[in-house]
């Protein structure tokens, strides 16, 4: 499978000049939720993302996703692994399981996102599984900004990465751009465009 053929029929990987949450530009941008957009092109997603995690050997009992943005991938890849999906949503400083969501003690959960970025919200999820008795046998996510190292990519982890390193992370691909702050932009140099924010209404 084609990952990044499949993010650019869906849209969800846009070609420009775009101006991020972080104040740098950029010339790309993942719009990550636009993939999900249609739950049958979803599917062959974690279709592929959970052949990758039998592939290894890992067993799960059940996929956690962190709320709002890992529940549509955290539901597909609990349905292309046949086993049971739960979410943590945030709370003051971490994530927490509620909605009579229970867990077993040495359950093996799989955190699951649309994306990691640098992994914050994942290993808060984690945090959450964890101090419930849970055990969190591996990371996943459709796509990874590179920050953190997948399993079956050359790249190496970026200080940024927040997940463990004892932990696998399994991605459907690395989405990595480069980032400039606006002063050192080539797009901006070029005077042709201006950044834009992806994701606004106008
Ligand atoms: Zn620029």
């Amino acid at each position: 499978m084609n990952v990044e053929q499949v993010y650019k029929d869906a849209n969800a990987l846009l070609d420009g000049h775009f101006l991020l949450a972080s104040g740098n530009h950029s010339a790309r941008y993942l719009q990550s939720a636009k993939v999900l957009e249609y739950p049958k092109k979803a599917a062959l997603l974690t279709d592929a993302l959970a052949q990758m995690i039998r592939d290894a050997g890992v067993e799960v009992d059940t996929v956690c996703a962190p709320a709002l943005g890992g529940v549509l991938a955290g539901y597909e890849l609990a349905r292309s692994l046949d086993v049971r999906s739960i979410f943590v949503e945030k709370k003051e400083g971490g994530m927490e399981l509620r909605r009579g969501f229970e867990i077993k003690k040495g359950e093996k959960i799989i955190i699951c996102e649309d994306i990691i970025t640098t992994g914050g919200s994942a290993l808060k999820a984690a945090k959450a599984i964890e101090a419930l008795g849970g055990k969190v046998v591996a990371f996943a996510s459709l796509a990874n900004r590179g920050f953190c190292k997948r399993i079956g990519s050359n790249n190496t982890a970026k200080p940024e990465c927040s997940l463990p390193e004892d932990v696998p992370l399994f991605s459907l691909d690395d989405f990595t751009f480069e980032m400039y702050a606006p002063q050192d932009c080539p797009l901006c140099k070029e005077g042709k465009s201006e950044a834009i924010k992806p994701g606004s209404k106008s």
